[in-house]
């Protein structure tokens, strides 16, 4: 007889290191190809359950993410430290991306087209592709899963989805709760374990027809080295470097409030924090005090979580040091939080004195850390706000509108915000950037339709 031993992965509370949250079961190569042969079984069935029924479950799942809003919101914020706040706020977001999908199941699959002959009737159908594997992050442990799962699903795909092994509790949490929502058995299955060994088997595997993948720079890359070369559809969301301009004519006071929650909401690790702001001279000492003002409010601990891990932790405070190296001028935060040593706290952190050869300006960090660039007019500020390899969201702060309208044309991201933070999109809305923050099809909306479907064009000779 041999002994199969699991290997088994404890979870812990970034709030507090020591308490640990749960375990969970990683699953082994093997375990994981079988779930890909299972995954390609179950899709023949699921393709031809009528897109009304599958729309169905996700309205069911809507619901019981509701109902167990509380359990799913605790425990994602015991694994990955973001408040309980802004979990729930993550979770009733994820309701609503569920909802959104269902309703795709009652609309449009096609369209008729002329024909150059009466006779016939020509047709488009959009149909699934097969096996989709999804790789997800930590940082959003709820809703960005969902908005790949949710269209995937319901456009007829069965899923094999990989979350972050640091939100893997929550991952389990989303997974029963898809069964007990009535979704048949292996349309969609979650795999536990880690990117480069589980993950790498995913992406390789022939059975796969699409990969979504939201993450960073780096696995991206590497998920297009790797099979980049295949005919396997690829969409990967990837790092920002987003960008706030404050001109002269804004409402200084919202500027400040929305530039502060861009940059801190989810203690900064968001795709589209505001990480970099350019104020315009004339009124740069007045906004910034107002800045300042707005970051002294936030209480760590209470309205801003911990960072989610310890490598988070470490390479954030080494971000912060090699700013300060380089010569920018600290002038809020900066340290881990003095009386919360035992958490990995950061304090909000500003530095102003910012060129753009320095990294705190154009390196991705991912944390609480805003960098405050003095600019001589909107058009200094619109070429350096576009002077990154990132184009995921930028925003512009102003009451004039040929400004506003011009900034929406040359802002080179792919989400615009005018009088509002650099944040995402809603469920019916396209999400995703321009530049080195995204490939492929852009998620969510009717956009989602494109990459989780293909065409056929059907011509009947009706004669
Ligand atoms: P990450 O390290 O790239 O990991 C993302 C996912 O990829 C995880 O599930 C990870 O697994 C997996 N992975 C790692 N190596 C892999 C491999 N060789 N093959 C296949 N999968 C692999 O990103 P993260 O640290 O979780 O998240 C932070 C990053 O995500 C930031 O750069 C952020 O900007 C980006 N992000 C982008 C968006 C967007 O929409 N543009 C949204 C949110 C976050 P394990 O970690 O479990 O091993
Ligand atoms: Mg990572």
């Amino acid at each position: 007889m041999t002994t199969i031993v699991k290997e088994i992965r404890q979870q812990f509370n970034p709030a507090c290191p020591s308490e640990c949250v749960g375990q969970v079961e990683l699953m082994s190569i093997e375990e994981t190809k079988a779930a890909l042969t299972v995954a390609q079984e179950a899709f023949e069935g699921w393709k031809n359950t009528s897109s009304v029924a599958r729309g169905d479950i996700l309205r069911m799942m809507a619901q019981l993410l509701e109902e167990n809003i509380d359990i799913v919101a605790e425990t994602a914020s015991k694994e990955m430290g973001k408040t309980k706040n802004e979990m729930i706020g993550e979770v009733k977001r994820g309701a609503s991306i569920l909802r959104y999908f269902a309703q795709e199941g009652m609309r449009s699959t096609g369209e008729v087209l002329p024909s150059v002959s009466e006779a016939k009737l020509l047709y488009t159908k959009r149909v699934p592709l097969g096996v989709i594997v999804a790789i997800t992050p930590w940082n959003f442990p709820v809703a960005i899963p969902l908005w790949k799962i949710a269209p995937a699903l319901v456009y007829g795909n069965t899923v094999v989805w990989k979350p972050s092994i640091e939100v893997a509790l929550t991952g389990k949490l989303l997974g029963e709760l898809f069964e007990q929502a009535g979704l048949p058995k292996h349309v969609l299955q979650v795999v536990q374990g880690r990117g480069s060994t589980v993950g790498q088997v995913l992406v390789e595997a022939p059975e796969v027809k699409a990969i979504t993948f939201t993450g960073s720079n780096g696995v991206g890359q590497n998920i297009l080295n790797t099979v980049g070369h295949t005919k396997k559809k690829i969409q990967l969301e990837l790092g920002g470097k987003n960008a706030a301009i404050i001109l002269a004519d804004a409402d200084l006071d919202v500027a400040a409030r929305l530039t502060v929650e861009g940059a801190m909401k989810q203690t900064g690790q968001r795709c589209t924090a505001t990480s970099r702001v350019y104020i315009e001279e004339a009124v740069y000492e007045k906004a910034l005090e107002k800045i300042i003002a707005e970051a002294k409010k936030i209480e760590v601990g209470v309205t801003m979580g911990p960072v989610s891990s310890k490598e988070q932790y470490t390479n954030i405070l080494a971000a912060i040091d090699k700013a300060k190296a380089e010569g920018a001028t600290l002038v809020v935060g900066g340290t881990a939080t003095k009386g919360k040593e035992e958490g990995y706290f950061i304090d909000p952190t500003i530095f102003t004195d910012v060129n753009h050869t320095m990294s705190v300006a154009c390196e991705e960090i991912f944390g609480p850390v805003l960098a405050v660039m003095k600019v001589k007019d909107y058009e200094e500020a619109i070429k350096l706000s576009n002077d990154t390899e990132f184009g995921l969201s930028a925003s512009i702060y102003t009451t004039n509108i040929q400004k506003a309208f011009d900034f929406i044309e040359r802002s080179e991201v792919g989400l615009v915000q005018v009088n509002d933070e650099t944040g995402g999109a809603e469920p019916q809305a396209p999400f995703g950037g321009m530049k080195n923050s995204s490939t492929g099809a852009r998620e969510q909306g009717q956009a989602a339709k494109e990459f989780f479907t293909t065409i056929k064009t059907v011509t009947i000779n009706t004669r």
